[in-house]
């Protein structure tokens, strides 16, 4: 039976080790942490359901709509749509046809009324919608030249609808809101977000990891384990003990995966640094009596204060906070300042400006910083990165930087790293 070292038991390298298995490979997982998932991580704190930053699952991922059990992780949906809070006013910005039909109509002058841009900037962002739908996938993440600002400027869309709805909502999704990232990569997620709903699961977005590993022999998953280094033909352990395999995957985020190549002394290519990762903080309140009383997206159109977005995800997933009480997910960007009681006064003072002085009665729960949330996703250092699966004769990579930042990046990649380690080993017996 083959075998194959997979380094990190984050999404794409569990995927990885599932289609591995799956194909009668004997593979081990080793995981730094003390449990699985990576990125994709949930506490559950006094009845509420906190995941390591704001994140959710888009229905409209086509590779990992395929390789989940969509049922069972009992999806709790978002409405389409957000709010925009501007001039001390929250105004909704949304596509009617997308909301239930007794909302419709109200949603329909809403929209159209709401002063984020102008009644062309609207009529464009439907047209915008249908041409990305209609697009071909391969040659929309193909385009990679332009930002997403120049893309949406090229579009015709005025400053006002880019700095008070584009900019929130692409910087809350890229966790980077000088919009710098691939037009091809907005495109690709705005026809996500038109062709699905953005949702959670019952138990948090770590059922999604969870379900992958759920399918690998527990014996498969090594936790507290440190790769130290990877050579041809094996890798070495933080305890200096070295570990053979006939493959070696590295499954891990962009910055050690780049470590522990430069690590080898062998026959493979150094890499070059990748760009800084984004990177958000998170920050869970329990609310009594929430000021909303819907799980619609809460964006900054000001652009002044340290919030870009937030939601109270118990209305879309009511599993996340106890009866009698909602949870509140408030989302920064890219600040790695201020930190701990300064982060938290900052935005206690925020939401008192945006909802009255009852915001500051609302009970702190947690803060989560992640300082290396999304791979740089600019043209320039999408354009620079080689993301080749097939590292050298045994050595081989998997990761979201190969494909995109997402969910659905990651299980790609994983999946595209099994299918051609079994390939070359089909060649190999041939
Ligand atoms: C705050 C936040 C919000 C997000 N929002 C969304 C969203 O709304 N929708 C969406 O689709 N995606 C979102 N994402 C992106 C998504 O979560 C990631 O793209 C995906 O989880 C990455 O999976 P991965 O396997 O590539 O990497 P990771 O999950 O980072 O896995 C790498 C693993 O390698 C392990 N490791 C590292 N070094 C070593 C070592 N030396 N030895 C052994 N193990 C090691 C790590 O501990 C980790 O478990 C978000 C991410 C974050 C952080």
């Amino acid at each position: 039976m083959p075998s194959a070292i997979i380094i990190g038991a984050g999404l794409s390298g569990l995927t990885a080790a599932r289609k591995l298995h799956r194909s009668n490979w004997s593979v081990r997982l080793l995981e730094t942490r003390d449990r699985i998932g990576g990125r994709i991580q949930t506490d559950a704190v006094d009845g509420f359901t906190l995941d390591h930053g704001f994140q959710v699952y888009l229905t409209g991922y086509k590779m990992a709509g395929q390789e989940l059990d969509l049922p069972s992780l009992k999806l709790g949906v978002f409405p389409a749509g957000a709010l925009i809070q501007t001039n001390g006013k929250r105004y909704r910005v949304c596509d009617p046809l997308r909301s239930p039909w007794y909302l419709a109509p109200k949603h329909a002058i809403e929209t159209m009324l709401a002063p984020v841009g102008s009644f062309a900037d609207k009529w464009n962002i439907a047209k915008f919608r249908q041409r990305v739908c209609s697009a071909d996938e391969v040659q929309m993440l193909g385009v990679q030249q332009a930002t997403a600002r120049a893309r949406l400027e090229q579009m015709g869309f005025s400053n006002r609808i880019i700095e008070k709805f584009f900019r929130p909502f692409f910087g809350g999704i890229f966790l980077d809101n000088s919009l710098s990232v691939s037009a091809g990569l907005m495109e690709f997620v705005f026809r996500t977000f038109s062709q699905g709903f953005a949702a959670l699961p019952g138990n948090g977005m770590q059922a999604i990891p969870d379900q992958i590993a759920s399918s690998l022999p527990s014996e498969t998953i090594q936790l507290n384990t440190t790769v130290a280094s990877v050579e041809e033909d094996r890798v070495v352990l933080s305890t200096g003990e070295p570990r053979t395999a006939d493959c070696i995957i590295i499954a891990t985020e962009e910055p050690t995966a780049r470590r522990l190549l430069n690590s080898n002394t062998g026959s493979m290519k150094q890499q070059a640094a990748p760009a800084p990762c984004a990177s958000t903080s998170c920050l869970y309140f329990s609310v009594e009596n929430p000021p909303i009383r819907e799980a619609t997206l809460v964006l900054n159109g000001d652009g002044e204060g340290i919030i870009n977005n937030l939601c109270f995800p118990s209305f879309a997933q009511p599993t996340y906070a106890p009866v009698g009480r909602a949870l509140l997910s408030v989302s920064t960007i890219g600040h790695i300042e201020p930190t701990g009681e300064a982060l938290l006064n900052s935005v206690i003072n925020q939401l008192a400006d945006w909802f009255g002085p009852s915001a500051r009665s609302w009970q702190h729960l947690r803060t989560y910083r992640v300082p290396v949330a999304l791979p740089n996703q600019s043209p320039e250092s999408l354009a620079t990165r080689s993301v080749h699966s097939r590292l050298s004769e045994r050595v081989y990579r998997c990761g979201d930087y190969c494909e995109s930042g997402s969910i659905e990046g990651a299980i790609q990649s994983g999946l595209k790293v099994a299918d051609l380690v079994i390939r070359q080993r089909e060649l190999v017996n041939l």
